[in-house]
């Protein structure tokens, strides 16, 4: 149940926060947007204020590798609503400073806010779990990307558990079908488990507990040394074509029917169902907190324009890619323009692109635009995939009847989003 405040600062804190905010207030209006100035300068002044600001407040922590930014959206948006505010780093600014910015932001704006929903980068879950005593933490999935080998996120995993064994008095609600996310929930007392039998195709991996070999059968996976095996779900999504319920204990059923497109968002919201349930919001009206969310951080977002629409997508990685290759999946094949960037903030590297199975674009009218449109044309020939070629992704979309999907990593995303926005 949610209840109390945020307590009141003692002087340092006090005097921290109001420096913080003349700093960061100023790098907003010299239009640096998401800065995390003002968390680091409040840190550097008063090293728990952290710990100060998040004290009093029913705080969610939001960690895992993929679906961070939407699943502690939709979180806000059940625990909001009625009245209550909700402080969240929505700006996706996820380690110690960003997350401190986003309580000093909540200071500024509503200083009631009862709740903190806080997406975590996984390496400081440690810190940050430490400094908000959180009453519940959320464990989405720990899988690899391009950069992070096996043993690297593992490594995270068990770590993330170290993290869970330390709080006991926080609820977990973790994934069951991720056989790392599993092990890490499974260090809690009673974790809450949330499960999609209907898609997810685990890999075989190594058991989270023993290191013996793990198979899968379906959806069900067990080590065939020490016997650990999937729990079972208490929250369970279950798909029929692009529909989900989620069945909860005693037999309760919720549809879904998300504005937001996609597998992967559909699961997210069976995570934030269950966090509400879990906080005491009433099902049905979780359930309709959740329709009303078009677009997180801009994407999904449908904007119109002469001669159709051009729904905005973001994929930065192969596991990004995985879940808009879901949702270009589901529905009539439109026409897609990918953008591909190498900035500094996309990382420079693409060699990325050949983990990602655009094979499964077979059936779409492709354009391949951005910086790096050069090699991705070359990933798509080799995946034996017609496209054309253009220099601005946004003037490729101008240029197509009716409804274009624009998907884009990083810049190239925030890019396209400024230009038709
Ligand atoms: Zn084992």
């Amino acid at each position: 149940m949610i209840s109390g405040g945020p307590t009141r600062l003692p002087p340092r804190a006090r005097a921290a926060v109001a420096v913080a905010r003349l700093v960061g207030g100023a790098a907003r209006r010299a239009g640096r947007h998401g800065s995390v100035i003002g968390g680091r300068v409040a840190t550097m002044l008063d090293r728990r204020v952290l710990a100060r600001l998040a004290a009093g407040r029913t705080v969610v922590l939001v960690t895992g590798t993929n679906g961070k930014t939407t699943t502690t959206s939709m979180i806000a948006r059940v625990l909001g609503g009625a009245g209550r505010r909700v402080a969240t780093n929505h700006l996706g600014a996820n380690m110690p400073d960003g997350i401190t910015t986003a309580l000093l932001d909540a200071l500024s704006n509503h200083e009631g806010a009862p709740v903190a929903v806080m997406e975590v980068d996984e390496s400081y879950l440690d810190v940050v779990a430490a400094a908000t005593d959180p009453a519940v933490v959320v464990l989405l999935n720990f899988s690899r990307d391009q950069l992070d080998r096996v043993g690297e996120v593992r490594t995270v995993a068990r770590r993330v558990g170290e993290v869970v064994a330390a709080h006991p008095r926080a609820r977990v609600v973790a994934f069951a079908d991720d056989v790392l996310c599993a092990g890490a929930g499974l260090r809690a007392a009673d974790p809450v488990w949330v499960s999609s039998p209907s898609l997810w195709t685990g890999d075989a991996g190594v058991c989270p507990r023993c290191d013996g070999a793990v198979t899968h059968a379906g959806v069900r996976w067990a080590c065939s040394s020490c016997g650990l095996a999937r729990p079972d779900g208490d929250w369970t999504l279950v798909e029929q074509d692009t529909a989900g319920t989620v069945h909860g204990p005693g037999g309760s059923a919720t549809a879904l029917d998300l504005q937001l497109p996609g597998h992967a968002n559909r699961l997210n919201a069976a995570f934030a169902l269950a966090v509400g349930i879990e906080l005491g919001v009433d099902p049905a009206v979780a359930a309709a907190r959740l329709r009303d969310l078009e677009q997180v951080g801009g994407r999904y977002r449908t904007v119109t324009r002469p001669g159709g629409t051009t729904r905005l997508l973001l994929a930065k990685n192969p596991a990004g890619w995985a879940q808009v290759l879901d949702l270009l999946d589901e529905g009539p094949p439109r026409p897609v323009v990918v953008a591909v960037n190498s900035r500094e903030a996309d990382g420079r590297d693409v060699s990325w692109l050949w983990d990602v199975p655009f094979e499964r674009l077979a059936r779409h009218p492709l354009v391949a635009a951005g910086d790096r449109a050069g090699d991705l044309s070359v990933r798509l020939a080799y995946a034996g995939i017609g496209h054309r070629l253009a220099d601005d992704p946004v003037a490729a979309t101008r240029d197509t009847l009716g409804a274009v999907d624009l998907v884009g990593n990083y810049t190239a995303f925030h890019d396209a989003t400024r230009a038709l926005t």
